[in-house]
């Protein structure tokens, strides 16, 4: 279908975004890579007589990758990620959930910050940031504030941003060397049926030291399950530890049935994919 008309704005600077923000209030929608947006729009489930788009903006679009942590601008897209070597270098993970999202054609448009932002349970990167300890840095008429990826989900396509605000960067620690993004779907370009990022740190001693566990598509917002992570920790990741991980997981999501499976096979997929993620983690580690 084609979408309602709108008035097509492209300002160069944050400043201006904002300005635009406050001028045409609930009338007015950012646009990043538009690949979650104007499909919504085609569909007519969304209707805005002005659309805002980010592609100007210089300063939402660069990768800093330091010893005290990485600095991704909201702007960034998949492809982008994927590309930057010393990124991935420094934070695997991310190249290797972002390689699972779609195809190379969404890939070149989809940003980080659309993919974040949007707030899609099936989206992979909200689970991923998580699982990172990530901070979404929010700009609007007050000024910049932070808010952990872990905090911000509220429901489907609800989160902690005010509609004034925009998400101009993402930071995040760099993360230790155990590492895997594991994600079933029915077919290359799907949504995850179920997905796992998992973040495991070797001790001395060898055993784990730190572990971070999300999952993706498994509830009505992105499920970071700390017990889970606690569950490894202390442990050799041995089967008994494996098994109190998953049972933790399964006890935090909430998934739904729907064209990707009933209830019980998500929560077996689940399981699955989080015992081949920990598997992979560990291993490289
Ligand atoms: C065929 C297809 C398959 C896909 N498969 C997957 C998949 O497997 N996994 C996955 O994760 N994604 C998938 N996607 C979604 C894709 O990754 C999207 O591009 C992405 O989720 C949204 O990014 P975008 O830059 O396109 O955002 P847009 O579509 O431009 O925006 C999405 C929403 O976020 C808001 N927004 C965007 N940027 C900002 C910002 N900086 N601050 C505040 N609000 C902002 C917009 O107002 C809008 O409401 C798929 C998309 C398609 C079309």
């Amino acid at each position: 279908m084609i979408p309602a008309g709108f008035e097509y704005h492209r300002p160069d600077s944050i400043a201006d975004v904002l300005g635009l923000l406050a001028e045409h209030g609930d009338e007015a929608r950012v646009i990043a890579g538009g690949h979650s947006l104007i499909p919504m729009m085609k569909l007519r489930m969304a209707e805005f007589a002005h659309l805002i788009d980010l592609q100007a903006i210089a300063e939402m679009r660069g990768i800093r990758v330091g010893a005290d942590g990485i600095v991704l601008g909201a702007m960034v897209t998949q492809h982008d990620l994927i590309a930057h070597d010393r990124l991935a270098e420094a934070a695997p993970i991310i190249r290797e959930a972002a390689l699972q999202i779609a195809d190379p054609q969404v890939r070149y448009c989809g940003t980080l910050g659309g993919n974040v932002a949007n707030g899609d349970p099936g989206n992979d990167m909200p689970g991923l940031m998580q699982c990172l300890d990530a901070v979404y840095v929010l700009e609007g008429p007050d000024g910049r504030r932070e808010v952990a990826a872990r905090e911000f989900y509220e429901a489907a396509y609800m989160t902690a941003r005010e509609d004034e605000e925009i998400l101009v960067e993402i930071r995040l620690p760099v993360p230790p060397a155990g590492h895997a993004y594991v994600k079933q779907k029915r077919k290359i370009g799907d949504y995850a049926t179920a997905a796992a990022a998992v973040l495991i740190g070797k001790g001395a001693d060898g055993t784990v030291d730190t572990a971070s566990v999300a999952m993706t598509n498994l509830g009505d917002v992105p499920v970071w399950s700390e017990i889970a992570g606690k569950d490894l920790v202390g442990s050799a990741c041995d089967e008994t530890a494996v098994a109190a991980a998953v049972d933790a997981m399964l006890g935090d999501i909430d998934p739904v049935e729907d064209n990707r499976g009933p209830v019980e096979f998500k929560r077996h997929v689940a399981g699955v994919m989080l015992r081949r993620a920990i598997a992979a983690a560990w291993a490289r580690a």
